[in-house]
């Protein structure tokens, strides 16, 4: 045979066996990008076009199924390398019902199956991708379906809430417990007949609705729901379906999507926006992860001696500054709100992703709607390899404004250390009020604060306070109610009520985003359980009791809601307007904090306001210039007012007061 006869006879054979020239690469660095926007599956009834990026696989191959769990693959097909390291199969034919894996050889070895990372439709429990046509899953109406209108972040007042404990207790008289559909269910009501899921949710006055995390997670074991695990889902599978323990049946892909789409659609006609939780910075598994099953190595982070670096907690780290990491990250994000309309994003433990990463997040979302809210958590669980300067760490977040960070300054001046059990803030131990102060202007540049008292940060993080969120608790740690009877084990629930509303007062007449936990407006518990991720719905569950038993705490937070959302003295953003016009009074008290908001600029119908938190176990009495109305005092709220006060004000032990003149 000639030589030529003979290369060509290789390359046949080469090109056969799926083990073409592939480039060799050094290290994962060395990964050309792919500039396309088709991996994964592209349908159509007449074909499907399966498409991967595995730069350094010797061989790819695709299994197809019939079934989303169990039997074995009805056909297997070698996959073909292409462009900056893809491999592609097309197979013809209506494939619409089936399943389908890739699998990659890598080193010689072929790894485990996996759905890859692109899959937007899953069989129950994630492990294979399912071949579905998505326009069906759309419900009637959804090309009407449209995300409610909102001038600025200042102007959202979030609730963080769990599928599961807003609907799972029997109080709640939902018909769908903890599921998606359970959201969206209108006319609940507790047994005292007061209105419980998403009629609550509209009586509350909240704007935005955020959701803990609800892409397929790995935690709950979906064949097996009548169990009645509970877990909060911060353990990502795959990032681009959606969780099917949420759903009536994860057997059927489309379900779950389908029931999710309801659930968003039904939000926004009752004029709430949706905020998705999004766990990118890690995996549920490392190793055998569904993102390392596809690329080895690439999509996390190391330490120098090799081992998984772990600024998660959780075990692994993924490493958004590689390109396709970041790609992914950024394509994942705009399909959210392309494919389910998803108005916002949370994003966890933020600080483990690089900054231009966020950056890019930012920019490819301002180009659907600039409206379209980011927040995250602007630390990390662990340290991390990648430099703290590149990081979207709450100190560096001047660098990525406008996405907004929380505010553990204010949470922790508010009520309190996060690890320290039995340390009280402001509104239950003494201090902290350079701290509140700080949370006051919304973590902005003021004239007169001392940055060296604050709780956590030294420097003034946010430049706008639509860049900050002020909480008093979240889903982390011990609620406010938990915390509150940590710190102060003798209180009665009366003194208790009283700590838990100043500390909601300062959130809410704080200027930035105000945001609460579920439940916290009917006193929910979390029995004393800091960290609940996988305690039990006796737990967890919102108790639709409390509703009635704490009807006066249902009430101020209404109040706190309507008066926020009334006046925008408590809703500027700048900076500069926040400096100029709010003036803390000087000489105030220990354990108290004063200051006056000028109403005029921001076209308030108040023309000046005075705030007075008296985190102080004994009344505080305070000379006033004139004559003032009083709209919140000694735990309540009429915003018609509660009546005039001129020369001084006595404001009760452990309360605010909101006064105001026309
Ligand atoms: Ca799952």
């Amino acid at each position: 045979m000639k030589p030529k006869h003979l290369t060509l006879l290789i390359t046949l054979m080469a090109a056969l066996l799926g083990c073409t020239d592939r480039p060799k690469y050094g290290s994962v660095d060395e990964y050309p990008e792919y500039t396309g926007n088709d991996l994964g599956l592209t349908y159509t009834p007449e074909k499907s076009l399966f498409k991967v990026w595995s730069p350094a696989a010797e061989q790819v191959r695709l299994n197809l199924y019939n079934e989303g769990l169990g039997g074995e693959a009805f056909e297997t097909l070698a996959m073909q390398p292409g462009e900056q390291g893809t491999w592609a199969a097309t197979v013809s034919g209506d494939l619409n019902g089936k399943f389908y894996t890739f699998q990659i050889m890598q080193d010689g070895r072929w790894l485990d199956e996996t759905p890859g990372i692109w899959t937007k439709a899953v069989g129950v429990n994630g492990d294979r991708a399912a071949i579905i046509d998505m326009a069906a899953t759309d419900p009637e109406g959804w090309e009407n379906d449209t995300r409610p209108p909102m001038r600025s972040f200042t102007d959202a007042v979030i609730y963080e809430v769990h599928m599961r404990d807003f609907t799972v207790h029997p109080s709640s008289g939902s018909s769908y417990p903890g599921k998606f559909l359970g959201l969206c269910e209108s006319g609940t009501l507790s047994p005292d007949g007061l209105k419980t899921g998403i009629d609550h949710l509209k009586e509350l006055g909240v704007t935005h609705i955020q959701i803990l995390p609800s892409y397929d997670y790995g935690s709950i074991d979906e064949t097996r729901l009548d169990e009645n695990r509970y877990n909060w889902g911060y353990d990502p599978k795959n990032y681009n379906a959606v969780e099917g323990g949420y759903s009536t049946d994860p057997y059927t892909p489309a379900t779950r999507i389908r029931e999710m789409k309801e659930m968003i659609m039904c939000l926004h006609e009752a004029g709430f926006r949706v905020i998705m939780d999004v766990v990118y910075n890690h995996t549920y598994v490392g190793e055998e992860s569904h993102l390392n099953l596809m690329v080895p190595g690439y999509f996390y982070r190391f330490n120098e001696d090799g081992s998984w670096s772990n600024a998660s907690g959780c075990g692994n780290e993924t490493a958004s500054e590689r390109p396709m990491m970041r790609r992914f990250i950024v394509e994942s994000a705009a399909y959210w709100v392309n494919e389910f309309h998803i108005d916002g994003f949370r994003f966890d433990l933020m600080a483990i992703h690089d900054m231009e990463t966020m950056r890019a997040v930012r920019a490819a979302l301002d180009e659907i709607d600039p409206t379209i809210s980011i927040h995250g958590e602007g630390w990390a669980a662990g340290d991390s390899p990648l430099p703290a300067a590149q990081r979207a760490l709450k100190e560096n977040a001047r660098q990525f404004a406008p996405i907004a960070v929380f505010s553990d300054d204010i949470r922790d001046a508010i009520r309190g250390n996060w690890v320290e059990g039995d340390k009280g803030g402001f509104v239950a131990a003494n201090g902290f009020e350079e701290s509140v102060k700080f949370g006051v202007v919304g973590a902005t540049a003021h004239p007169q604060l001392d940055l060296g008292k604050i709780v956590h940060s030294k420097t003034a993080y946010a430049q706008c306070a639509a860049q900050v969120i002020n909480y008093a608790s979240c889903h982390d740690d011990p609620c406010l109610l938990d915390k509150l009877k940590a710190v102060r084990p003798e209180a009665s629930i009366e003194g208790l009520i009283r700590m838990d509303k100043l500390a909601q007062t300062i959130v809410f007449t704080s200027q930035g985003v105000p945001f609460i936990f579920a439940g916290e407006e009917i006193l929910r518990d979390k029995k004393g359980v800091h960290n609940t991720y996988q305690s039990p719905d006796s737990v967890n569950a919102i108790d639709w009791n409390n509703k009635r038993t704490y009807a006066d705490v249902f009430a101020y937070y209404q109040g706190l809601i309507a008066m926020r959302k009334a006046h925008p003295a408590f809703r500027m953003s700048d900076a500069r307007m926040i400096a100029d016009n709010i003036r803390f009074a000087d000489g105030a008290p220990a354990n108290t904090v004063m200051f006056t908001i000028n109403g005029k600029p921001s076209g308030d119908t108040w023309s000046e306001i005075r705030v007075i938190y008296n985190g102080d176990s004994r009344p505080l009495t305070t000379r006033l210039n004139g004559s003032w109305e009083k709209a919140c005092f000694d735990g309540r709220i009429d915003l018609d007012g509660l009546g005039s006060v001129s020369g001084e004000i006595t404001v009760p032990a452990t309360s605010a007061a909101v006064l105001f003149k026309k």
